[in-house]
């Protein structure tokens, strides 16, 4: 059996390697021919929109995935006739663009930031005078790690934000003085079963996933986390694993975006819960019973942003799980991280600080 990822990035990489052991063979659709994925499966090169290519990925697949979701949404149509494309083209769809995702949120009553979308000068204008700041001006789509936004102080930062994103869509919201970031993973399978991993809580740089722990103990939080997954698992005849990242605010759960696929905020579940979401996802999309998703004690995770730390000195950490992408060093680039297991919270911080020491003394 031979599973299809459109995108070859860590993400890709990590579900082939949590593949291989099932028995699964990996082939992946990507511009780079040297993307992580090439290190643990065929690459065919092309961009994501390629008929030629995306035929091509269809052809040597038993079932195609992928591992981003700026996946052209056109382009993946003509595939998902000729292959079982999972998780399914109306679900991708629903979570590439901010304005539909924030819609949906609101129509299954699950808490979002009050939003307006926003098409010219004037709309946005319009929309600062609904929301009032200080607000958030986002692209609505291909945005991530933070990028294609701006911060609104005030009217004075109207129109160069305007001018710095302008001429695509965009989405005004307003600014939540959150406590902290949470994520909640859940997987569901073909055969409707579902699962639902421990909330992880995220501590973001400039909008990119810098850290997360788990699991974040707040039974009633993770209770009303799992229903918000229920709605979307349902609404969109899900199959594989959703993320939804959420806002703490005032103690209540906000609901600030969700993707239809793994989830950086989840590389803890590798080494840090029985079965690890990279191979839930591929038991979902396949119909095969689903993985235990109970953390094994406390798990922290540190993204490698822009530089790798000396595997020998990370290796000296008890609980320290190692993970390169083979990826050439670029400012910001998540280039592996590392997970820390402990049997307490206290151990797993003792840990996860000497990891952040070790990282940050090569800065
Ligand atoms: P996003 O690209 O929507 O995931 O945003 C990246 C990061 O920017 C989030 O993880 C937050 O730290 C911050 N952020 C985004 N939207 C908001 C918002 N409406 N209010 C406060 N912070 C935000």
């Amino acid at each position: 059996m031979r599973i299809g990822i459109i995108g070859a990035g860590q993400l890709g990489r990590m579900l082939a390697l949590a593949g291989y052991p099932l028995g699964l063979r990996f082939v992946f659709l990507d511009k780079s021919a040297d993307a992580p994925g090439a290190q643990v499966g065929s690459i065919i090169t092309g961009e994501f929109d390629d008929p030629a290519r995306l035929r091509e990925l269809a052809d040597a697949s038993d079932l195609v995935t992928f591992d981003v979701e700026n996946v052209p949404v056109e382009a993946v149509r003509t595939i998902a006739d000729r292959v079982r494309f999972l998780p399914s083209v109306r679900a991708l769809e629903a979570a590439q663009d901010r304005l539909t995702e924030k819609t949906l949120f609101e129509a299954l009553a699950i808490p979002t930031p009050k939003f307006r979308a926003v098409d010219t000068l004037a709309g946005l204008r319009e929309a600062a005078l609904a929301i009032g700041y200080p607000g958030v001006l986002k692209t609505r789509r291909l945005g991530y790690d933070g990028k294609g936004q701006r911060q609104l102080g005030s009217e004075a930062d109207l129109e160069s934000a305007w001018t710095a994103l302008g001429r695509v869509p965009l989405i005004f919201e307003t600014c939540v003085p959150f406590e902290c970031e949470v994520s909640i993973i859940g997987v569901r399978s073909v055969s409707g079963e579902t699962a639902s991993y421990p909330i992880s809580k995220n501590y973001h740089e400039s909008g990119i996933l810098q850290r997360s722990v788990a699991p974040f103990v707040e039974p009633r939080l993770q209770s009303v986390a799992e229903q918000y997954l229920s709605r979307l698992f349902e609404h969109l005849d899900y199959a594989g694993v959703l993320t939804i990242e959420f806002f703490v605010c005032d103690g209540e759960l906000i609901a600030n975006e969700m993707a239809p696929r793994v989830h950086n905020s989840g590389h803890w579940t590798i080494e840090g819960a029985v079965t690890s979401q990279f191979e839930n996802h591929i038991r979902a999309v396949l119909g095969l019973p689903l993985g235990v998703t109970d953390a094994i004690g406390h798990a922290g995770m540190l993204n490698f942003l822009g530089r790798l730390p000396p595997l020998k000195r990370v290796l000296a950490i008890p609980g320290a799980h190692y993970h390169g992408y083979g990826k050439e060093a670029r400012p910001r680039r998540k280039l592996g991280h590392c997970t820390v297991t402990a049997s307490s919270p206290a151990e797993r911080d003792r840990r996860l600080d000497e990891l952040l020491a070790i990282f940050g003394s090569q800065s």
